[in-house]
């Protein structure tokens, strides 16, 4: 027979799941604990029982694992932002390493020897804290009815006060708390997400680490006054944030709808520039030491850019080297961003083509080409799955390298498809979720493909995901 809910067991937790859990098993009965780390033994208090397994919550840590570490937020159990915190860095690493051979072999088809002998170690972090340069902190009431800015408690959307996250820059306390004084003496309503009543929803805080620009974006629920301004007194929110030190840009962003998407679609400049510049540098893939000049980055609110800075030096250096460009090569650059990959590769390439679907980022992308005087990157809007065959098929658009960047939910099977007719020498594949990495490396490798190195970089530290890149080679070649 079975548990039941809110039975408490003691359990030694002997492995971890890929959403951080530790797993652990009493009599053949598999308990999926939150917050419970490899090697502790604990107590635990059942949440959800089924017949042969169970969810439970860490009640009690009876012996602490080797790698327990003390969490530095006292939030982390809270938030789930951080899943894995509580554990030390190695520990996390090898976890994460992991994560993706497991995912390789169950979903991929791969043999575990196969995986092992491709897979290089893990690129990790050396002060893996404060390294976040892009923050979205929801706005609204607390439990008590205090205004607030913080994060959404674990699986549900009740605000938890916090304006100094550890993953975020010093600069996020400073601003929030400009806004929710600015809120509070000119009476701004927070936005209520059950009345969809209210203001203001969402601040978005970016920072370019190398240039130390800083871009303010305040998602509001409505699209302002009469005056043509988008907030009551709005110019004394600005006078306070313009004195943020490094302060670049502040916008509004307009979204009114009754949905969990954060940004709107549109943006409004309300002081200084449309958004902020980066520059990140090529490094030396074996001890990681700068070389180069870097490249220097336009963003804007509404594009995507890689939100650890010092470990995507690493990743694009990553995918330099996979590449193995010659200056012969033309290159596609397959969910492109603001063209960061494109023009970091664009030197060593004779002709490099990016696709996006947002048009911002390719604005950003073309701005981007100009501002670093490379002539060799064209740019495309559209969705991958559409502009890659018809560039393909209608004009005839080769590549001998082809890399993919996409969101988790991974390619497109149309791109998949696109790329085996291609059929470029190399594909380089940039990955933020190895499950469906792992779907995706099958179908290539089903096509005539196969893939001769792997490596994870740690992008998010203290959390459980994991970027990766793969270098599949044509087999014929
Ligand atoms: N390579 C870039 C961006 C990677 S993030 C970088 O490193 O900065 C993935 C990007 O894919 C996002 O910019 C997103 O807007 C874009 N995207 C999502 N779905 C897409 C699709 N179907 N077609 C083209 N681009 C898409």
């Amino acid at each position: 027979m079975g548990y039941a809910k809110n039975d408490i067991l003691t359990v030694k937790i002997e492995d971890m799941g890929n959403d951080g859990e530790g797993i652990g098993k009493t009599d053949g009965y598999t308990l999926f604990v939150k917050d419970a780390v490899i090697g502790d033994t604990v107590g635990c208090r059942i949440t959800k029982a089924k017949k042969n397994y169970a969810y439970a919550r860490l009640e009690r840590i009876l012996e602490p694992s080797r790698v327990r570490v003390e969490p530095r937020c006292r939030f982390h159990r809270q938030c789930g932002g951080c899943q894995i915190q509580a554990m030390d860095y190695k520990a996390q690493l090898a976890f994460k390493q992991n994560k993706v051979k497991n995912n390789l072999i169950r979903i991929g088809g791969f043999e575990a020897d196969y995986v092992e002998k491709v897979m290089e170690p893990m690129v990790g972090m050396e002060d893996c804290f404060h390294y976040r340069n892009k923050a979205q902190f929801p706005i609204g009431e607390d439990k008590q009815g205090n205004l607030a800015a913080g994060f959404y408690a674990g699986r549900t959307h009740d605000i938890i006060a916090n304006t100094d996250c550890v993953l975020g820059v010093e600069e996020n306390k400073e601003i929030l708390e400009c806004i929710l004084n600015y809120m509070k003496n000119y009476h701004v309503p927070a936005y209520n997400e059950q009345t969809g009543k209210g203001l203001v929803r969402h601040v978005l805080i970016r920072k370019g680490v190398a240039s130390g620009e800083i871009m303010v974006c305040l998602v509001l629920n409505g699209n302002g006054n009469k005056k043509g301004d988008f907030l009551p007194e709005q110019d004394r929110l600005i006078s306070g944030l313009k004195k943020v030190q490094g302060m670049t840009s502040i916008s509004v962003s307009i979204n009114a709808e009754r949905t969990n998407v954060i940004m709107g679609k549109e943006v409004h400049g309300i002081w200084g520039k449309d958004g902020i510049t980066d520059t990140i540098h090529m490094v030396e893939t074996k001890n990681f030491t700068r070389t180069g000049q870097g490249i220097s980055y336009f963003i804007s609110p509404l594009s995507f850019y890689q939100v650890n800075p010092v470990q995507t030096e690493k990743l694009y250096s990553l995918v330099s080297e996979y590449a193995g460009l010659s200056g012969r090569e033309t290159v596609w650059d397959v969910y492109c961003g603001i063209g960061t990959i494109s023009l970091f590769l664009a030197g060593a390439a004779k002709q490099v083509y990016g696709v996006e679907a947002v048009p911002q980022a390719i604005s950003d992308a073309r701005e981007n080409a100009a501002r670093n005087g490379i002539g060799n990157a064209e740019f495309f809007v559209g969705r991958a799955e559409e502009i890659l065959p018809e560039k393909y098929e209608k004009e005839g658009v080769y590549a001998e390298v082809i890399v993919v960047d996409p969101p988790r939910k991974g390619c497109d099977a149309k791109v998949i498809a696109a790329m085996l007719r291609m059929r470029p020498e190399r594909i380089v594949y940039v990955s933020c979720d190895s499950a469906t990495l792992a779907r995706d490396l099958k179908m290539l490798c089903d096509g005539g493909y196969e893939v001769s190195r792997i490596r994870g970089v740690d992008q998010f530290c203290h959390t459980v995901h994991v970027e990766t890149v793969v270098l599949i080679q044509r087999k014929d070649t």
